[in-house]
């Protein structure tokens, strides 16, 4: 989330195109220190104006234990960064909010230690949590990162648990994003995390990962008749 235009507008869009959860972040773990770091309480406050104005859910990430109470205060569904995966306490505190967690994959994390992190949020007896694949480190350069879509049928086999694909940070380029998202798809994923931006070249953070506003439109009516011959709704 950039400004309130931005992020309304995009809100808007999205909606209009057959979206039904909207995802900003308010605090961004970057990378560098010298990125931008997110609007803060002023993001979450922007994001619970959207979900006013759209009807959208929304979901944010919470980086750090003492924000936890602050963001429960405005968000539905509760983000847990891949760089935060393995933070247990940061996992129990998201948890004992009550919001659905949704859990990202590590960077660098085993599918058995992904279960064993969301296994922190349910035995704190949150029970609505959400996988989300996002791409792991390989030897690979052609992609930001090597997205691993047998996370699909191996959460489903393990857990009770939805899995969501995050095909955006997964590839770290929007030209290959339809493409993995049709693949989810097909493979039974039960939601889709797809990164936007009125104007991509010009996102303050991953612009090279973004899709279009007209591009996500598109994407979603290409996706609407795989969704129904997956037997989905
Ligand atoms: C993001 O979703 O923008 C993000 C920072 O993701 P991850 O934690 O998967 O790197
Ligand atoms: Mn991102």
């Amino acid at each position: 989330m950039e400004s309130e235009t931005h992020l309304l507008r995009t809100a808007e869009d999205v909606r209009a195109a057959g979206d039904n959860v909207l995802r900003g972040g308010a605090f961004k773990p970057s990378t560098s220190p010298y990125e931008f770091q997110g609007l803060g309480e002023k993001g979450l406050k922007l994001l619970a104006k959207a979900r006013r104005a759209t009807g959208l859910a929304v979901v944010t990430e919470l980086l750090s234990e003492t924000h936890a109470g602050l963001v429960a205060e405005y968000t539905d569904i509760i983000q847990i960064g891949a760089r935060n995966s393995q933070n247990f306490q940061l996992l129990i505190a998201a948890a004992r909010t009550g919001k659905p967690i949704l859990l990202k994959r590590g960077l660098s994390m085993k599918i058995e230690e992904w279960l064993l992190a969301g296994e922190y949020v349910l035995s704190s007896g949150n029970c609505n949590l959400m996988f989300c694949e996002r791409g792991i480190r390989t030897f690979e350069t052609y992609t930001r990162n090597t997205l691993d879509l047998s996370t699909i049928p191996i959460i489903k086999q393990e857990s009770h648990c939805p899995i969501v694909i995050d095909p955006s940070q997964g590839a770290g380029r929007a030209d290959l994003v339809k493409a993995m998202c049709k693949g989810a798809v097909a493979m039974g994923a039960d939601a889709l995390l797809i990164e936007v931006h009125p104007n991509p070249a010009e996102a303050w953070s991953d612009g090279t990962q973004q899709l279009s506003l007209e591009l996500f439109a598109q994407l979603m009516r290409e996706l609407r008749p795989l969704i129904l011959a997956a037997g989905r709704e």
